[in-house]
């Protein structure tokens, strides 16, 4: 998928995403050194501001060093649904990061934490058997592959990560959701991400895909909805959302959730989703228009 295919396929499916509540200023600026005079608190979403796949982007981790050492608060908020958390905290670290694990807000976190008030089920589980189930040892999960009473068996499902998922498996489970519905519950809303060469589908993708065909509706958990702005807020305490900025590549989870949570926000044009375009026409044809547009994370 490109960047403009991906740009359209979150405008198709704006009836499932929060609406629009505040229109930015549009103030282009550098990078997030610039905005040390007016922001305290910064959000950083992971991938296209911390790093493109698996490398660090170019001068980040000294910057982010910086921000640290002059006393702001950094707390890292991604739509990372498939990495369990001890995994990605060595991730951070490899790449020249240096962040406290309860400072690093993730969609997976945000999913487990809504599971904790549902009743428990036997859950049809997309993600990455590979990873390990770290964080998920006390949900009962079957990993999906291609044996159709996985699927049958299961009372609700959870879309986690979607690198080993396959179009065969994407219509076994619509096959079975059309038999008998389930719930969803998906834990990455993102519809794509940037890796080192081009993007990657997420299962966001695949999530609006079901609800697309089966009229179910899934329940999202991470940017832009508001379940993982909550988390980060009961982490921060006491905080002046006037001066605490949403930063990210993507108009339709960063900067939709950041506006939806009440925060200033900011656009990275030159780094992942926007990378090499210009973001004006996708600013002005979405309305999701942020309060800075940087450059650089
Ligand atoms: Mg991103």
């Amino acid at each position: 998928m490109q960047s403009n295919e991906a740009f359209l396929a979150y405008e198709s499916v704006r009836h499932r995403l929060p609406a629009t509540s505040k229109i930015g200023e549009c103030r282009y600026l550098l990078n997030l050194e610039d905005l040390v005079d007016e922001i305290d608190v910064f959000f950083l979403d992971a991938f296209g501001v911390l790093n493109i796949g698996d490398s660090a982007i170019n001068g980040v981790p000294e910057r982010i060093s910086k921000l640290q050492s002059i006393g702001k608060k950094i707390l890292i908020v991604s739509n990372a649904g498939g990495f369990p958390h001890e995994l990605l905290m060595k991730k951070y670290k490899n790449l020249g990061y240096n962040f406290a694990s309860e400072d690093v807000i993730t969609s997976r976190k945000a999913l487990l934490k809504g599971l904790t008030n549902l009743p428990s089920k036997k859950y049809g589980l997309m993600a990455t058997k590979s990873l390990g189930r770290a964080d998920l040892e006390n949900i009962d999960v079957t990993y999906l592959s291609e044996n159709m009473t996985e699927y049958d068996n299961s009372e609700a499902f959870l879309l986690l990560g979607s690198a080993v998922w396959t179009e065969v498996r994407q219509e076994m489970l619509l096959d079975s959701l059309r038999r008998n519905s389930r719930p969803i519950y998906v834990g990455n809303p993102d519809i794509i991400a940037p890796r080192e060469e081009g993007f990657s589908v997420e299962p966001g993708s695949f999530a609006h895909r079901i609800a697309d065909s089966t009229g179910i509706s899934p329940e999202f958990f991470g940017k832009p909805f508001k379940n993982i702005f909550d988390l980060a807020f009961k982490r921060l305490g006491d905080y002046n959302p006037e001066r605490t900025v949403m930063v990210g590549d993507s108009l339709h989870t960063d900067i939709l959730g950041g506006q939806t949570a009440g925060l200033k926000t900011a656009l990275i044009s030159g780094h992942g989703f926007f990378s090499g375009q210009n973001v004006d026409g996708p600013i002005a044809s979405s309305g999701i228009v942020p309060d800075f547009i940087l450059k650089d994370p």
